[in-house]
C-alpha cells in the first residue's frame, strides 16, 4: 500500500458488513433501503437497456452525460436560485463518494488545512490524508441530556469554531442532512460557517446527499444559497440517495467553473466517464419530477412521509429495549445511547466500547448496527462509546417482520 494510504486500512462498512453476513444478522448497519425504487425508475433502465439509439451503448460525455447535466442544470438552479451552466459547474461522478474524492483530489494542497465536523461520514478524512491535507477536527456537542434528545440539541461551539479557521484553512465538510447524526442545520448556524468561509477565503464541500429526506417541521438550506456563497461552495449530491438506487452509483458536484473545472480536470484521468444508460435512466427520473416537485404525489415528497413513521417507531423500539435515542431531523440514520442496557461484556481498554459492543450485539442477538465511533477521528472516538447508529429505512422489512412481529408474539 502506498505510504499516503497507510493507517486508511481499516473500513467500518468492510468490516461490519462481513460480519453481518457472516452471522446472518437483521442488518440496520450499511445504509441502503429495502424497499424497491418507483417503478417508472426501474422501466427507466429497462428501456434505456433495449433502446434503439446505438448511442447509449457507447461512452458518454466525460464530465456527465447531456441529458443528466441538463436537467440537474434546471433543477438546481430553482433549488440554488440562480443559473446553473449544464456543462461548466456541474460534474457528474461514480457516487457522491466520487464527487467527494474529485473535490479534495482536485482542490486540496499538500499542508492545506480543513475542517471536519463530528461525527462526519467516515470517507472524509481518508481522503484528506491521501491529498496531502491535515484534517483539523471539530465535535459537535450534544446540548442536551435525559430521555428526549433530537439532532438539533447537537450544536456547534462558534468560539472553537473560530478558533479552527486560520490562513491555512482551504475548506470545510458540511453534512446536511448529517449522516450519523441526522443533524439539519439552522440559518444561524449556516451563516456562522459561512461567515468565517468569506473570511479566510474558504471552501465548503457541501454533502447534501440526504437532501430530499427532511422531517417536518425542518427545512433543507443549502449552504451555496447564503449571500456570496455559490462561488466558493460545492454541493454534492447522490442519485442513490434521491431514487432509492444506491447500487447505481451516480453523483454529481455543482459549483462555479472556477472550482468545478478544478473537479472535471481530475475526474478526465481517473474514471473519464461514468456509464451512460445508468445516466440516460437517472435524467429520465429527474424529468419526470421536475413537474410536480411541490405535489404531494412527487417521490421527494413521499419518500419522507414514509420514513418520518419508520423513525419514530424506531424511536419507540428502542426506548423500549432501554436505550435513548437521539432523533434525527433528517436523513435515514439514528444514534442511539445504549449504555443503560445490562450486557455481560467483558470490555477491552484497548479499543472503543461501542466497536466491542456491536460485535456482540451482531453475533448474540443477530442485529447488525455500525459503531459511530468510526465517524470521529482518533482523540475524539471516546466521545461515541456509549452509541449505536442504525438505518431505519430498511425498518420495513427487516425490522418489522423480525423484531416487531417476535416482540408482539411474546
Ligand atoms: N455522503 C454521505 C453523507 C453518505 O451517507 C453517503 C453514503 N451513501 C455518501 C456521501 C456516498 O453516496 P453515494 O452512495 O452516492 O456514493
Ligand atoms: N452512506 C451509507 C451509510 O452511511 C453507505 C456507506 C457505504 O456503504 N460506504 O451507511
Amino acid at each position: 500500500i502506498a505510504d499516503r494510504h497507510k493507517g486508511s486500512d481499516k473500513n467500518v462498512w468492510v468490516e461490519f458488513g462481513r460480519l453481518a453476513v457472516e452471522h446472518k444478522a437483521v442488518n440496520l448497519g450499511q445504509g441502503f433501503p429495502d424497499h424497491f425504487p418507483p417503478q417508472y425508475v426501474r422501466d427507466a433502465l429497462s428501456d434505456v437497456s433495449n433502446s434503439d439509439s446505438e448511442l447509449l451503448y457507447q461512452y458518454t460525455r466525460s464530465y456527465g452525460h447531456p441529458r443528466l447535466v441538463n436537467v440537474l442544470s434546471v433543477l438546481y438552479s430553482r433549488l440554488i436560485q440562480r443559473d446553473i451552466h449544464p456543462m461548466d459547474e456541474i460534474l457528474i461522478t461514480v457516487g457522491a463518494y466520487g464527487a467527494l474524492y474529485c473535490a479534495v483530489q482536485g482542490l486540496i494542497n499538500p499542508g492545506d488545512e480543513v475542517i471536519i465536523i463530528e461525527p462526519y461520514f467516515d470517507c472524509y478524512e481518508p481522503m484528506v490524508r491521501a491529498a496531502g491535507g491535515i484534517p483539523v477536527f471539530i465535535p459537535l456537542e450534544p446540548t442536551k441530556s435525559g430521555a428526549v434528545v433530537s439532532s438539533a440539541d447537537w450544536k456547534l461551539d462558534p468560539e472553537e469554531l473560530t478558533r479552527k479557521f486560520s490562513d491555512k484553512t482551504k475548506a470545510i465538510f458540511l453534512n446536511t442532512p448529517n449522516n450519523p447524526l441526522g443533524k439539519v442545520y439552522r440559518y444561524e448556524e449556516l451563516e456562522l460557517i459561512a461567515n468565517l468561509c468569506k473570511k479566510h477565503d474558504v471552501v465548503v464541500f457541501a454533502d447534501e446527499v440526504y437532501e430530499w429526506l427532511i422531517y417536518n417541521p425542518n427545512e433543507h438550506i443549502r449552504i451555496a444559497t447564503l449571500p456570496d456563497m455559490w462561488q466558493r461552495t460545492i454541493t454534492i449530491g447522490s442519485a442513490g440517495k434521491s431514487f432509492s438506487v444506491t447500487g447505481w452509483k451516480t453523483g454529481w458536484a455543482i459549483g462555479p467553473s472556477r472550482l468545478i473545472y478544478a473537479l472535471q480536470k481530475l475526474h478526465q484521468n481517473c474514471i473519464y466517464t461514468c456509464p451512460t444508460p445508468i445516466q440516460e435512466a437517472v435524467a429520465i427520473a429527474f424529468e419526470k419530477e421536475m413537474p410536480q416537485l411541490e405535489k404531494p404525489e412527487c417521490y421527494f415528497n413521499q419518500l419522507p412521509l414514509e420514513l418520518i413513521e419508520k423513525r419514530d417507531r424506531m424511536v419507540r423500539f428502542l426506548r423500549e429495549a432501554g436505550m435513548i435515542p437521539t432523533i434525527p431531523e433528517g436523513g435515514y440514520f439514528m444514534l442511539a445511547d445504549y449504555s443503560k442496557l445490562k450486557v455481560d461484556i467483558d470490555y477491552k481498554p484497548d479499543e472503543p466500547r461501542d466497536l466491542q459492543f456491536v460485535r456482540w450485539l451482531t453475533k448474540n442477538k443477530k442485529l447488525a448496527v455500525i459503531p459511530p465511533s468510526a465517524f470521529y477521528s482518533q482523540q475524539h472516538k471516546h466521545l461515541a462509546e456509549d452509541m449505536i447508529r442504525l438505518c431505519f429505512i430498511k425498518a420495513r422489512r427487516a425490522l418489522a417482520t423480525k423484531f416487531y412481529k417476535k416482540k408482539k408474539r411474546a
